[in-house]
């Protein structure tokens, strides 16, 4: 592949993207800096990774911890300032090696894996952040907590595991919805986080919600992080 062509296409995706969100934001009266464009790099090897990272990219996600490890054990990468998203399920036997690479675990999907998460940052003796993963669209196929449990045991969750920062919800709009549809699932999870925080009294500032099809709808609605992957690399 010709990389002076693939690192200006590249650019041109990722400054297209971020017009995007900032447009987005603007149309919300939000401050586009509020928003974290996680950069998803799932698609692609570890030297288009850099090149996205060249184009300005700070931020990036992974939804495999394999591909994680991999793309932060590369020399070429190592050398640019980035940090990592784990956006995918974290196998329990993956945890020890991921958890020290991470900036924020956006899929603590589980009490179980919470509760193994915490364990190992006591081992480790490291904290780290995270998002509980909330299945809005009900879709059996899809990880995560379902609204109401989240409602009935986030207090005790996060008190069970104080080696776990959390600071907020993650979610994924069902397959095959449209924009609009996503968008109704996004006010959801947005008053979902609400009526947890005014329960509980814990601050739940981040909504990591929104992909290429629907990241507009999701910031319209509170995201805080949104999750980008095709739109950078078509
Ligand atoms: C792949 C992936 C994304 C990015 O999706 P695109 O539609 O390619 O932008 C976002 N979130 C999760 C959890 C993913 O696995």
């Amino acid at each position: 592949m010709n990389e002076t062509l693939d690192r200006e296409r590249i650019r041109s995706n990722f400054d297209r993207t971020m017009q995007r969100l900032r447009r987005a934001a603007e149309q919300s009266d939000r401050d586009p800096d509020s928003i974290t464009l996680v950069s998803v790099s799932k698609y692609v090897d570890a030297q288009q990774t850099r090149l996205l990272v060249d184009a300005g990219a700070m931020d990036l996600g992974e939804a495999r911890p394999q591909q994680l490890w991999a793309k932060s054990a590369d020399e070429c990468l190592a050398q640019c300032d980035h940090r990592w998203h784990l956006i995918g399920h974290l196998q329990r036997n993956k945890i020890r090696r991921t958890l020290p690479l991470l900036h924020l675990l956006h899929s603590v999907d589980s009490a179980r894996l919470l509760e193994s998460v915490n364990e190992m940052c006591s081992t480790l003796d490291l904290r780290v952040a995270g998002l509980l993963q909330v299945n809005i669209s009900g879709d059996s196929a899809k990880h995560g907590f379902n609204p109401q449990e989240l409602i009935d045991t986030t207090q005790q969750l996060v008190a069970s595991a104080p080696n776990v920062e959390i600071t907020g919800l993650m979610a994924m709009a069902g397959w095959g919805t449209d924009p609009d549809q996503a968008g109704r699932q996004f006010a959801s999870v947005a008053k979902l986080r609400d009526q947890i925080q005014d329960a509980t009294g814990l601050p739940l500032p981040n909504l990591s919600m929104g992909m290429t099809s629907d990241f507009e709808q999701a910031i319209a609605h509170g995201a805080t992080h949104v999750r980008v992957g095709s739109a950078l690399w078509q």
